[in-house]
């Protein structure tokens, strides 16, 4: 250790204790010799060995303490190092706190949407500058403004609500609330709230503008309000205006009718009158068809599936055609396979569809043959029925072959002044297909003839025979049916009374519900035909009147609805209002006779 000591120093205490020697011997020169003159006692020898016996120690202390300070400034100097690079450190971590918070501040500054920080004890800690671009209140403001200032008292007590169900560090909740700005202005704000999982359960909240959007919501409401609203006015005008209809229509082909029954007519009134049925049923079918396009036109087609026989189906559309296919010279053919099995479906509107491309085809044929062919493809429980209607007709020209499927479509203008019609059936079946899922389509050779077809699927179903009705005797001239016709149209009133008088029936009239209910309350009666719509007071009031009458007459005396509302809701409103039947207007003689006969002998099943 000492020696490594000496080691370090020698090198540089030499020099210095050999030059403290030669001063040395060079001073005692100078004093001794040339000072004082006296070289005897000028002693190099002694002097060089007094002075190595100081010099040689003090140089290696000298250097000694050289040495140990300059270590200490190495030191220093190094210490100093550390401490800059430290600073140096410190001062760029400062940096870039600096820049983040400059960052964070920006972006606090330039959100659109608002962020709030509340304590768990309700106060508010932070709020982004933004709140006052949405709200106008500048954040000093906002920060002492009480929650309640800015929303409804059910708003904030909703909002508080949802703010009690947070968890820490839970999903967040949203809100969409209405607030007021500072000028009063309405806006809407939707805020997503969020408790911090950190421990410290502060409530997040984030707060968007979403006025515009509100509104176009808002306004997309109230014009599906609107369009619902025109649409159920259009609806209320067309059945307002079918029933118009109807009623001038009941008297024209009621009184037809009687008329074509009577024997007094020559042969050319006899034909004149089956010209005024003939044109007056077309009439009716057009009112009908209108009537049935505008109800599908708003969605109100309910579809009523139940077991039906796709076969007797085909054949009872074939024979209703029949008549007037015969008389154009045509002839009617069914195919329908054996195996055909009863389907569950709307057997009444596929009836409907089948008839439609039946008249179609006995309309635009005028020589050859109309065939209804039925098809079944069994797939486990279920199967397609594909209907087809072929006829040896005019065809349809294949640029009018997609659009005959759209209401008030005809092929052309020529065919529709030579066949008349309104364009509506084909529109109408592709509605009621379509409601069931399936497929309807047209396959044609212009001169040569059309093949109109369609395809449901349906479960297949297992038919149960009808509800024997109890067989009706026909009414005879002497039925001795005492009946109350309660109807304000005094021209029906006559035509019910020419139709059933010779029936033996002993009609009453009442000209409104007020007057029918008092004569039930006088009168005994088999029977009432009652009108809906009448002045004073309706036919379903004055049913209700009569059934809540004390007695057995007006809780058992059948009433029959007869009307030109013959819409299915109209139909049950009026059984719901204690009506047992309902016959619709225009007046069918036969099935007015069939229910009067049914009814008369029968009390009202409450
Ligand atoms: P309408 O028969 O009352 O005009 P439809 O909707 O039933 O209304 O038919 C639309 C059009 O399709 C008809 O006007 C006719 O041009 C064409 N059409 C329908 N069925 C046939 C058919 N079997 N043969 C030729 N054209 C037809």
């Amino acid at each position: 250790m000492i020696s490594a000591r000496l080691r370090d120093r020698l090198p540089r205490a030499a020099p210095a204790a050999v030059l403290i020697v030669a001063a040395a011997v060079a001073m005692d020169f100078i004093v001794n010799v040339l000072i004082l003159g006296s070289p005897s006692t000028f002693t190099p020898l002694m002097t060089t060995l007094i002075s190595s016996i100081i010099a040689v120690p003090l140089s290696l202390w000298v250097v000694g303490q050289t040495l140990s300070l300059e270590r200490l400034r190495d030191a220093l100097s190094a210490s100093v190092a550390a401490k800059d690079a430290r600073q140096a450190e410190a001062e760029a971590a400062l940096e870039r706190l600096g820049e983040t918070k400059r960052l964070y501040r920006l972006l606090a500054d330039n959100l659109t949407d608002h962020v709030a920080l509340w304590s768990p004890k309700g106060e508010r800690i932070y709020s982004s500058p933004s709140i006052e671009r949405i709200t106008g209140y500048t954040l000093e403001e906002f920060m002492v403004l009480p929650p309640t200032a800015m929303v409804s008292e059910a708003d904030f007590a909703r909002v508080a609500a949802l703010i009690r169900t947070l968890q820490a560090g839970g999903p967040p909740a949203v809100a969409t609330y209405e607030s007021f700005r500072k000028d009063g202005a309405s806006i809407w704000l939707e805020s997503t709230y969020s408790r911090l999982g950190d421990g410290s359960n502060i409530l997040i909240v984030a707060s968007r503008d979403i006025t515009e959007r509100k509104q176009l919501e808002l306004e997309l409401v109230k014009a599906l309000e609107m369009a619902e609203g025109a649409s159920a006015a259009k609806s209320d005008f067309l059945a307002n205006m079918t029933h118009e209809l109807r009623t001038p229509l009941t008297a024209i082909i009621g009184f037809a009718e009687v008329l074509r029954r009577s024997r007094d007519l020559s042969k050319t009134a006899g034909r004149q009158v089956g010209h005024i049925l003939d044109a007056s049923h077309t009439l009716l079918s057009v009112v009908n068809d209108v009537l049935d396009f505008s109800r599908l036109e708003a969605g109100g087609l309910e579809l009523d599936p139940g077991p039906f026989d796709p076969a007797a189906m085909a054949s009872s559309c074939a024979a209703l055609v029949e008549e007037r296919a015969v008389a154009k010279g045509l002839a009617v053919r069914v195919k329908a396979p054996k195996s055909l099995q009863p389907m569950n479906l709307d057997g009444p509107r596929l009836s409907q569809v089948l008839l439609n491309f039946l008249s179609n085809a006995v309309k635009f044929t005028a020589h050859g043959s109309i065939t209804v062919a039925l098809s079944q493809t069994v797939d486990g429980e279920t199967a397609v029925l594909r209907g087809e209607v072929i006829d040896t007709g005019i065809g349809i020209a294949a640029e009018h072959r997609d659009n005959i499927f759209d209401r008030f479509s005809q092929a052309d203008a020529a065919v529709s002044r030579r066949f008349g019609g309104t364009g509506l059936g084909l529109a109408i079946s592709r509605r009621i297909i379509e409601r069931m899922d399936g497929r309807i389509g047209v396959d044609s050779v212009e001169g040569k003839g059309s093949t109109f077809w369609f395809e449901v699927r349906g479960p297949l179903a297992e038919l149960t025979a009808p509800e024997e009705e109890p067989a009706v005797e026909a009414l005879g001239a002497d039925a001795g049916v005492r009946l109350l016709l309660v109807e304000d149209n005094a021209v029906n009133r006559e035509l019910v009374r020419t139709m059933l008088e010779p029936f033996g029936v002993a009609l009453e009239t009442a000209n409104d519900g007020v007057a029918g209910v008092e004569a039930m309350r006088q009168g005994h009666y088999d029977l009432v035909l009652m009108d809906v719509q009448m002045p004073v007071m309706d036919g379903l009031t004055a049913t209700r009147e009569i059934r809540a009458m004390e007695g057995a007459r007006g809780a058992s005396t059948p009433i029959v609805g007869l009307t030109a509302n013959v819409l299915p809701e109209q139909i049950a409103t009026c059984l719901a209002a204690g009506m047992d039947d309902h016959l619709g207007k225009p007046i069918n003689p036969t099935k007015l006779l069939e229910t009067v006969a049914r009814w008369s002998g029968r009390t009202h099943a409450a």
